[in-house]
């Protein structure tokens, strides 16, 4: 089942990219602003918000890039490697780059070590901005590198986290996740049961509470999933969660994700990362595809993770 499991992984970081640039041009827009401009976003579009040609990704592929690249170079977490590559990509004057990522890579580059400068930025920020989704959009490329080792995998995703976002329910939300990942990986049957099964007590509330509504969902109960998306890691995850687990196609867990409104590109790569895994790759939208420039990038990083994993 190895290509099974390469046309998930690979539809993991292919499908992040389709959901971040399908959502790109619409991001801060509300649902009814978003249906009556658009319709329903089905296309890459052009200009929209930020002004960027159709098929842009933003920060959420681009950050995500830097994970995998370290991952495929090093072979191994290496924490530090990945926070100077954060810094690089931030000098390199990205057009959307999130304040607290900013502020945390700035104590970095004064000085603080990686393992530090997520926490201090996190003591410093008052509740309702210290626990964005900045980290959850980025962290899915460890979910291939260690699919086979759940204990690891909620380590490191927890302090790839810390390194921007403390906030436990950063760190919880980037763990829930890439468990959910490796599970559809591997091909476990109730993808997000099963991590409850496994680190539900140790959630926090909030991040609990906000997936219990999906786990409703796919037992076929109704559910209203229908926060406003302005970028807090909560709601984030539920909404990714949500559409990447109950939608019929990875193309309708997209859009619909983008449909939502709010921070369209995240809540689309998020939903985008666990419909690719869910579906796999061939599932994507060929004409997508095709405008996104990074795709044999993230094909190959997505093998390279894959091959980490058996060596
Ligand atoms: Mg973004």
């Amino acid at each position: 089942m190895a290509n099974d499991c390469q046309s998930r992984a690979q539809g993991i970081l292919l499908g992040l990219a389709c959901g971040d640039a399908l959502g790109r041009p619409v991001e801060f827009q509300g649902p009814d602003r978003i249906e009556r401009t658009h319709g329903r976003v089905t296309e890459m579009l052009a200009h929209g918000t930020h002004g960027q040609p159709a098929g842009t990704i933003t920060d959420d592929t681009e950050m995500a890039l830097c994970i995998a690249r370290s991952l495929a170079e090093h072979g191994a977490f290496e924490p530090e490697d990945i926070a100077t590559r954060f810094i690089d990509w931030k000098r390199s004057g990205p057009f959307d780059i999130g304040i607290m990522t900013s502020s945390a890579l700035q104590r970095i580059q004064n000085g603080e070590s990686w393992d530090e400068a997520g926490q201090r930025e996190w003591e410093a920020s008052t509740e309702g901005s210290n626990a964005g989704n900045g980290s959850l959009m980025r962290c899915a490329p460890y979910a291939i590198a260690y699919q086979d080792e759940p204990v690891e995998l909620v380590d490191i995703s927890r302090q790839s986290s810390a390194i921007t976002h403390a906030d436990p329910r950063c760190q919880w939300s980037c763990a829930l996740f890439n468990q959910t990942l490796a599970n559809l990986l591997i091909d476990v049957d109730q993808p997000l049961e099963r991590v409850l099964d496994d680190i539900g007590s140790e959630l926090p509330d909030d991040v609990r509470n906000a997936v219990e509504p999906v786990t409703a969902a796919r037992r076929g109960e109704p559910v209203d999933i229908s926060l406003e998306n302005s970028g807090y890691v909560v709601t984030t995850l539920q909404a990714g969660l949500y559409h990447g687990l109950t939608a019929e196609t990875a193309e309708d867990a997209i859009v619909d994700a983008v449909m939502m409104g709010g921070d369209t590109d995240t809540i689309g790569a998020v939903a985008g990362a666990v419909a690719g895994a869910r579906f796999g790759e061939g599932t994507l939208p060929e004409r997508w595809l095709t405008d996104i420039d990074e795709i044999d990038e993230l094909r190959q990083l997505a093998f390279d993770l894959i091959e980490l994993r058996s060596n």
